[in-house]
């Protein structure tokens, strides 16, 4: 069975004061039934870790360096993160790679290093409109979780969650599209068994993200292949969150 996990991407947004707040106030009203987490900005993951406690509450890295320590000013390593009480971080968001030009390569170097320090990996997966069209969806999915996956040794593989962003989805007035979603998850999930087999192929968790919202969410994860949802804009707002992570 594979648990229904829900995170809010607050991307860059909310202070260490009111990522704070927002963990106190929402920490005794989550349901145990799905696994539930919020990626914040690094400066406040510390602090909501101490609040969060022994909650449903996972607390997320939203990116760490590939190297764990040394001489790169400005960085944050994932050993920090761990002793820091992070248990996930994201990696390869569509933003990391459109505005900061992260490279497969770069976000596999990455996935090793979050491995090698026990911090889960959810690694995001996103497919241009064009590249739909152009190759056909499995293919390019199967391309790029081929890279970022390259040297995951299989028994480390159950501990990782994907997700699956259309880019045109993501921070845009563009409809979640319940269909497109199942579509993208599915094409993950049929990469991921060609890679590693049935049944590691069938309990790896598979996230959706775009646009979700209260309105939209419950249709989106009632597909099979959809273990999840990555909200962006409405996990902001604290009655919108609750109404999210209670939808089933
Ligand atoms: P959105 O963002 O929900 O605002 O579209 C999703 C994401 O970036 O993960």
């Amino acid at each position: 069975m594979r648990k229904p996990f829900i995170i809010a991407n607050w991307k860059m947004n909310k202070n260490v004061h009111e990522s704070v707040a927002f963990v106190k106030a929402i920490k005794e009203k989550l349901p145990t039934n799905k696994e539930i987490g919020i990626a914040a900005q690094a400066v406040s993951l510390y602090n909501m870790k101490e609040v969060a406690g022994n909650s449903n509450l996972q607390i997320i890295a939203q990116n760490a360096s590939a190297e764990l320590e040394g001489p790169y000013t400005g960085e944050i390593s994932m050993r920090s993160l761990a002793d820091a009480g992070v248990t996930y971080v994201m990696l390869g968001h569509l933003e990391r790679r459109r505005l900061f030009n992260e490279s497969n390569d770069a976000i596999n170097q990455k996935v090793l290093a979050a491995l090698q320090v026990g911090i889960i990996p959810i690694i995001c997966t996103d497919e241009e409109m064009v590249q739909t069209e152009v190759n056909g969806k499995i293919h390019y999915v199967f391309q790029q979780l081929r890279s970022v996956l390259k040297g995951v040794p299989a028994n480390k593989l159950s501990q990782v969650v994907i997700s699956y962003e259309p880019s045109w989805a993501v921070g845009s007035s563009h409809q979640a599209n319940p269909d497109v979603a199942e579509e993208g998850c599915q094409a993950i999930r049929q990469s991921l068994v060609e890679m590693y087999g049935n049944k590691i192929g069938d309990s790896i968790r598979i996230l959706y993200g775009g646009s979700v919202n209260p309105d939209n969410i419950y249709k989106i994860m009632s597909k099979p292949n959809v273990d999840g949802a990555l909200i962006g804009r409405a996990s902001l707002d604290i009655e919108s969150f609750l109404q999210m992570v209670n939808c089933v």
